[in-house]
Formats: C-alpha cells, sequence, structure tokens
C-alpha cells in the first residue's frame, strides 16, 4: 500500500462532509477508510495514492469490455465532437438510431422497439408503465389486469413503481406504506429451498407453485417480472434450468406481459448475450441498463415487441400515445458508446473468449469448497455469489450484525481486490475482459480473505 496522501484525508474529510452514498449506513461509512478512485485502465482501479485494486464486480455490475478500452474512449470523444445531448421529445439523433437498430438485431427475435431511458430502475418503471397502459387499451381482454406478479428475493431498482415489485425486506419493507400492491410467488432459491426439499429430493415444486400463484391471480394481473436465470441483488440465486421457458409458457397461456428485467444478467454476464436466449424465451418486455453504455455512461432501454408497441397506435383522440420521458433519454455520448461497446463484442469476439474464460474461473471457484464457512457457490457464466454460513452442516448464517462478508471485503481489499456483499453472500462478476491470470488473482485474494475472517481449517 502506498502512503496516504495529503490530498486523500482532505477529500475523504469532504466526502465525509457532504457525500451521501447509496445504501450505506453513513454512520460508519468513515470507519472503513473509503477508497477515492482516480482513474482506472483495463480492469484495474487506481486510487488516490496510487494503488491498484482488480475490479472484481465490474464497478456494479457494469463495465463489460474494461475501463478506458480505446475503442470506446474514441467513440465518446467523435461523438463530443458532434454533440453531448440532444432531446429526443420532438427531434431524433443518429446515435439513438442508429443504438436502437443494432439492439434490435441482437436481442431475442421480436423485440424491435426501443425506448430509452437512463437508470435500470426507470427501464423497469417503463415497462410497468407500458405493461399497465396496454392492457387498458386492449379492451375486454385487458380489463382488470392491472397487478404484477414477482418473486420474492426480486429487485428491479430503486424508484417507487420498482421497489414495489422488489422483495429483499431489509431494502424494500421500510417503504411498505408507499408501495402498490403486489402478488409474490417464492424464489426457486435451491440452497435454502422454499419448499424445504434438498438437492437429491427435489420435486421442482417451485415450477408449480409459480403456476398457481400465476394462475390464481391471472385476471389481476398485468404481467409477471422476472430476472433471468440469476436473482443478482438476491444474493446471485441461480434459478433451474426451464424456469423461464416454464414462465414463458405459463404468461402465453394465461395472457399475462412476460417482463424480462436483464439490467444485471444482460450483454454477456451469463455467458451469452442475454439470458432469455438460453431458454429460447423472447419476453414481451426486455428492460436493460448497466453494460448497455458497456458501463461507461448512464443510459438504459425498454425494448417490446411489435403487438406491444402497436397497441399504443391511435389517433390523437384515442390517446394512446405513450406520456413518458426524461429530460436524458438517449443521450447521444451514452449511446455512442453503447454502439462502440457492441461492436467490441463482435471484434474482439466477447462471448467466444469468455467461455474459454469461465472454464478457468470455474475451476478456481471450485477450490473455495474446501473452506469450512463456504456453504454455496453459484455461479452462471461470470456472475458469482458465494454464501458463507456460520455453520455447513446446518446452513445456518452467520448473525446478521457480524457483517461476516463485509469484513471480508475489506480484507481482500487490503489484497487489492475489490469485491462487495450482499447480507452474508460474496458477489464477484468482474468485467468480461477479465484475464486467465486476474481470474487467479481474484479469487486466491477472495479465498485468503474468507480464510482470514471466518477460519477454521480447510474441509
Ligand atoms: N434491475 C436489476 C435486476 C438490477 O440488478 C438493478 C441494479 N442493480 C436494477 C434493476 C436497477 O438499476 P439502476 O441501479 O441502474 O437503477
Amino acid at each position: 500500500m502506498n502512503a496516504l496522501q495529503p490530498d486523500t484525508e482532505r477529500l475523504r474529510a469532504l466526502d465525509t462532509a457532504h457525500v451521501w452514498h447509496p445504501f450505506t449506513q453513513m454512520a460508519t461509512w468513515h470507519e472503513d477508510a473509503p477508497l477515492i478512485i482516480e482513474k482506472a485502465r483495463g480492469n484495474w482501479l487506481v486510487d488516490t495514492d496510487g494503488n491498484r485494486y482488480l475490479d472484481g464486480v465490474s464497478s456494479l455490475w457494469t463495465n463489460v469490455h474494461g475501463h478506458r478500452h480505446p475503442h470506446i474512449d474514441a467513440a465518446i470523444r467523435a461523438q463530443l465532437d458532434n454533440v453531448a445531448h440532444s432531446t429526443l421529445l420532438g427531434l431524433s439523433s443518429r446515435p439513438a438510431i442508429e443504438l436502437a437498430a443494432m439492439l434490435a438485431r441482437v436481442a431475442p427475435q421480436g423485440l424491435n422497439r426501443v425506448f430509452y431511458s437512463d437508470s435500470g430502475s426507470t427501464a423497469v418503471e417503463v415497462a410497468l408503465k407500458i405493461a399497465y397502459q396496454y392492457q387498458k387499451q386492449r379492451g375486454p381482454a385487458g380489463e382488470g389486469r392491472s397487478k404484477f406478479l414477482c418473486l420474492r428475493g426480486a429487485y428491479h431498482g430503486d424508484t417507487v413503481g420498482a421497489v414495489s415489485l422488489g422483495g429483499i425486506d431489509l431494502f424494500h419493507a421500510v417503504y411498505g406504506g408507499l408501495l402498490f400492491k403486489t402478488v409474490r410467488a417464492e424464489a426457486p432459491y435451491c440452497y435454502r429451498c422454499p419448499f424445504g426439499r434438498q438437492k437429491e429430493s427435489c420435486r421442482h415444486e417451485c415450477f408449480t407453485h409459480l403456476e398457481e400463484t400465476a394462475t390464481r391471480h391471472a385476471p389481476e394481473l398485468a404481467a409477471m417480472v422476472i430476472e433471468p436465470l440469476v436473482q443478482g441483488a438476491a444474493g446471485q440465486i441461480t434459478h433451474p434450468d426451464g424456469y423461464l421457458a416454464h414462465a414463458r409458457a405459463l404468461c402465453d397461456r394465461l395472457g399475462i406481459l412476460l417482463i424480462a428485467d436483464e439490467v444485471a444478467v444482460g450483454f454477456g454476464k451469463t455467458g451469452t448475450m442475454f439470458a432469455c436466449e438460453q431458454e429460447k424465451v423472447t419476453p414481451d418486455l426486455l428492460c436493460l441498463a448497466k453494460g448497455i453504455s458497456g458501463g461507461y455512461l448512464p443510459l438504459a432501454a425498454t425494448m417490446v415487441t411489435d403487438a406491444v408497441y402497436e397497441a399504443f397506435l391511435g389517433d390523437h383522440a384515442q390517446c394512446r400515445t405513450f406520456f413518458h420521458g426524461h429530460t436524458y433519454t438517449g443521450n447521444a455520448l451514452a449511446c455512442a458508446a453503447g454502439i462502440a461497446s457492441l461492436q467490441l463484442f463482435r471484434t474482439e469476439g466477447t462471448l467466444e473468449r469468455l467461455q474459454h474464460i469461465i472454464t478457468i474461473y470455474d475451476a478456481l471457484l471450485r477450490q473455495l469448497e474446501t473452506l469450512p464457512h463456504v456453504g454455496d457457490i453459484r455461479r452462471r457464466g461470470i456472475m458469482t455469489g458465494i454464501e458463507l454460513v456460520e455453520d455447513r452442516a446446518t446452513r445456518r448464517p452467520y448473525p446478521f450484525a457480524l457483517r461476516t462478508a463485509h469484513k471480508v471485503v475489506l480484507a481482500a481489499r487490503r489484497r487489492g481486490v475489490i469485491i462487495r456483499p450482499l447480507g452474508d453472500v460474496l458477489v464477484l462478476m468482474p468485467p468480461l475482459s477479465i484475464t486467465a491470470q486476474e481470474c487467479g488473482l481474484l479469487v486466491e485474494a477472495t479465498a485468503e480473505a474468507i480464510q482470514e475472517v471466518t477460519g477454521g481449517p480447510r474441509v
């Protein structure tokens, strides 16, 4: 570690005095000597003292090709020479048009229309409003269909509509009085099966439970909202194979729209460009953000099928317009970054290379199974959750107040690696551009940090 610079001390004091950090108990924020990131390159972040850290969570699950990729930097600079921002309200813009056409080409077939916004939460809000209005405009078939079915542990963002869908009590319960009611189904969380099963005794009750819940509430449901394959913020809960396809079939049978929230899983994180591809599913609405701009600038999109889009066409008297739009919707710099990022997927063979890396990464991760307090290791593509437990035999969690995973994260940081806790689940989700050697460092530092904090001989 380099010596603490006076300027770092000054910035830390100003940070403590003025910046309110997200999802953070500010009373204790300063105790962990916050890092202040000055610059970055590739898969590495550099703080104000010149220390380097491997970006093991891709700057909140968003960076795709590494930081300061010359192709994305150049695209943003070139766009800056034209225009940084001009509205999509009453005007259009070249990068917004070209990115929309590219997204329509790479998204699951049938999703041809792109509504831009600025964050994952707004992409979800847009989807909710479109689904709600779509049902209203459908005539008698859509009558009374105004609710949303979502899963326990769901996370779809922090705006009020998205929080209403949310199923993580720690984050969402306090806002109960502010939220609209949803229909909730149990999540297929295999390590802590809500139906009391183990792997060997699994009877896929989660499938029948979803079917029963959707069927019972179908007449009042506008849409089912799902994070395909992995429920990220719930602790990287990986769904059983076929669950998403099952949800699609149910929605078709019951006349419910399927909203796939690929804000976290999209753009290669599960190994394919979109998670839906792995179950050959086209949702009616697809929410995208985070990796859409390569992780460089705020941008989001809600993509819809032609059928959904066409329900909004009509003359002015019918008032079928979608009344929604943010000032920075389809920002030109962010769209230019998005175009460059999609180009890189093609020119650098990002997903093909990732398959090779994942084989190496997976073998490394398996070594963590020998640590006595690692209860479960879940992975889909590069998205990884390591659930720590006090007692492996009974799967008993650590007391919440111990903040075990948080301590592990600090221990990993001392080893030059940034990872994040979600409760007592460690999240590892590096950029897709991570190298085999960096995978080794990421897993080794995580293992040492777990061992330092939780102790116990390897099993
Ligand atoms: N949906 C999912 C599945 C997410 O993981 C997130 C963010 N982690 C969001 C929505 C919200 O995205 P944002 O933070 O950009 O609003």
